[in-house]
């Protein structure tokens, strides 16, 4: 029996809610946890050994945590695996031998895209979104609480920057011209613990 000694674990991000893929070698997993980054910046969990098992420990689309244990055999010998969260069963993605997880991903192409016609005006959302990927991959979106732990959650005109620890909650306008440049003038977006505001109503403090 062959082997391929790489592997793929294609995620959907909670974040951008994009597909992330990653490969990696099996020997390059330790105790140490691989951390699994989207290209967006947004850390959808890690990978590490235990012992005789893998575990997978990654944020589901909704944002919740979803700690997965597989076996070492499984998860070195089975070409493709269907990850689902073992408390809500909801798919989180796909994890298995580069070509088949490849295959997979093509079969089922926009089950996790967003569509244009989802926003009131596409092409500020689109602006909207980039920037914050853009100031997320420079770490620069965070909540001043212990554990700041943001997600991204889009609405037809307007996105939330949820802080999934303490639950603070920054809303960002993406309908109108003047939402995208109140946006471009921001560098960094700190979020106080536990209240909800509008995103124009502490612009004022940036030079
Ligand atoms: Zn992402
Ligand atoms: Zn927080």
């Amino acid at each position: 029996m062959i082997v391929n000694s790489e592997r793929t674990i294609a995620l959907t991000c909670p974040a951008c809610q994009g597909i992330q893929k990653h490969t990696f070698s099996l020997f390059s997993i330790s105790r140490k946890p691989l951390q699994l980054m989207c290209r967006c910046g947004f850390s959808q969990g890690h990978l590490r050994r235990l012992n005789k098992h893998f575990e997978l420990d990654v944020l589901s689309i909704e944002g919740e945590r979803a700690r997965i244990l597989l076996p070492r055999g499984q998860f070195f010998g089975t070409p493709l695996i269907n990850l689902a969260s073992p408390m809500s069963g909801q798919s989180l993605g796909y994890l298995g031998d580069p070509a088949m997880v490849q295959e997979v991903m093509i079969e089922e192409p926009s089950e996790f895209c967003l569509e244009s016609d989802d926003f009131t005006n596409p092409d500020i959302m689109r602006y909207v979104l980039e920037s914050l990927e853009q100031l997320a991959g420079q770490d620069k979106i965070r909540c001043e609480c212990e554990h700041s732990c943001i997600g991204i959650d889009v609405y037809p005109d307007q996105v939330e920057l949820v802080c999934s620890y303490c639950g603070s909650v920054v809303k960002i306008g993406a309908r109108t011209q003047q939402h995208q440049e109140r946006l471009a003038r921001v560098t960094e977006i700190v979020m106080e613990p536990c209240t909800s505001q509008f995103l124009g109503e502490w612009l004022k403090p940036l030079t």
